[in-house]
């Protein structure tokens, strides 16, 4: 477990959040994204492969022509 980079007290926790992303016409929500939630200020931090992994997932979305989804982050 690493310190938080926000805050410096708190300790980065296993969580999950909430991600909504706006590409064009699209809004996707995605839920149960895995993250690390600061214990202190709460702050979320999403790692970088999750982060790659939603855009890809954005962009399938936005080329499909879905204006608004919400889903469950799978990996
Ligand atoms: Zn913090």
């Amino acid at each position: 477990m690493s310190a938080c980079p926000i805050c410096t007290h708190g300790t980065l926790r296993p969580g999950v959040t909430s991600v909504t992303l706006e590409r064009g016409q699209l809004t996707l929500v995605i839920k149960s994204v895995p993250a690390r939630v600061c214990d202190n200020c709460g702050e979320q931090f999403v790692d970088e492969a999750v982060s790659a992994r939603l855009l890809e997932v954005a962009d399938g979305a936005a080329k499909a022509g879905t204006q608004v989804e919400v889903r469950s982050y799978a990996a």
